[in-house]
């Protein structure tokens, strides 16, 4: 795939890791053992980019149709391309759109900008999606494509180091009072702003910033937990395990039945316990797969499903056969987020709109400080109900 996307997170203290190396110190040395796998969703996101990129790079330098036609279909023509991708860069590039047409005048817009920030971050470097200046404020803007996790713009490190080099940069030409960043996670429909000023943000720099990164391109400071989902040290962190096997030993438990207090604690404590064992085995997997024994452990075979060696001809056969093709296919309705996707949202909502309905989700336990409102639960409430009327009766 063209483009410097993918060597965006090569630093050792990259910007998108920074919530991890700023918290946990010793992590970027750790994780400098471990090869940097890219995932599918990664290049997943990485292929969205490019569209993104081309399609803001023709609405902002002189490109004819054509050039822009030919290197859309390159584009398409990778495997991992889905027609959906159309219409969420759209979202994303409308945004973008927007946003210049906010200006009175024109401004220079960057794209796929490379951004240095090693005067705070030992050899620390980014590439942003998006930067423009504006009237004393310094614009960045980052398309995240996936939809696993929604990201928030607010106080996020990957985006403010993003802005400090771009702030580094631009300050040399502009007066530049506000930085204002924004994240646009279209298959979530998020649009997460969060704006302060260039004084706050070199401030940070200097005070959390610069010691944490020394620490950690030393590889010195303290192993901490909380940032270890996306670690490459993930399953054989010392650190990390030993946190987990605490757990056993810092309970204190009284009685033969825990109480609620008791489940509280260690449901909070365990939460990393699951993602945990499930990193260790998917670790212990691949050794043995690299040749390595794990003493006590092997890999077999899971259960296999069959499937047509050459499913085309196989249908071609059947039908030779008489077999009606109704009875070989089944035509399915798109899920709504498919359909939406290669729709696009506003002719989606505006043809069927009407005929979505959003059922009761089902109850999921979460920690009490998840931002969503609690579960009422109809069932009980329903059955207060009747109590109510039931006494009402024998009051009347
Ligand atoms: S797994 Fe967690 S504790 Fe260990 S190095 Fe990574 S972030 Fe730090």
């Amino acid at each position: 795939m063209e483009g410097n996307h993918k060597d965006r997170n090569h630093a050792l203290l990259s910007a998108s890791g920074a919530s991890r190396w700023m918290n946990c110190n010793p992590s970027a040395r750790l994780e400098d053992m471990f090869p940097d796998c890219s995932s599918e969703y990664a290049e997943e996101g990485t292929l969205a980019h490019e569209i993104s990129e081309l399609k803001l790079l023709k609405y902002t330098t002189p490109m004819s149709q054509r050039a822009f036609n030919s290197k859309m279909k390159k584009l398409k023509s990778y495997k991992l391309y889905k027609p959906e991708m159309e219409n969420y860069t759209d979202v994303y590039v409308d945004n973008i759109k927007e946003l210049l047409m906010s200006f009175d005048k024109p401004g220079t817009a960057e794209i796929e900008k490379k951004v240095d920030f090693s005067e705070y971050v030992p050899e620390g470097f980014g590439t942003c999606d998006f930067v423009t200046v504006d009237n004393g404020t310094l614009y960045i803007r980052d398309l995240k494509y996936g939809k696993g996790v929604p990201v928030s713009a607010q106080d996020n490190p990957q985006l403010m180091l993003y802005s400090l080099g771009a702030y580094l940069e631009f300050s040399l030409f502009n007066d530049i009072e506000n930085i204002n960043m924004g994240i646009i996670q279209p298959r979530l429909d998020i649009v997460s702003i969060f704006e302060i000023s260039a004084d706050e943000l070199v401030k940070w720099a200097e005070n959390e910033v610069k010691p944490n990164a020394e620490k950690a391109f030393n590889g010195e400071g303290d192993f901490k937990i909380g940032q270890c989902t996306f670690c490459r040290a993930k399953a054989i962190c010392r650190a990390r395990a030993e946190a987990n096997m605490s757990l056993e030993t810092e309970m204190k438990l009284k009685g033969n039945i825990l109480s609620n207090e008791e489940i509280g604690e260690i449901l909070n404590r365990a939460r990393d316990v699951v993602k945990w064992v499930k990193d260790i085995e998917n670790y212990c997997q691949q050794a043995i797969l690299r040749g390595e024994y794990v003493p006590g452990w092997k890999v077999v075979e899971g259960r296999s499903v069959r499937a047509f060696s050459d499913t085309e001809k196989a249908m071609e056969v059947l039908k030779e056969k008489g077999i009606a093709e109704e009875l070989m296919y089944e035509r399915k309705v798109l899920t709504l987020t498919q359909l939406e996707g290669v729709i696009g949202k506003k002719d989606f909502n505006e043809y069927v709109g009407d005929f979505i309905i959003k059922p009761k989700g089902k109850p999921t336990l979460v920690p009490e400080s998840d931002k969503r409102a609690p579960y009422v639960n109809d069932v009980i409430n329903a059955s207060d109900d009747f109590i109510n009327l039931d006494n009402n009766g024998k009051d009347d």
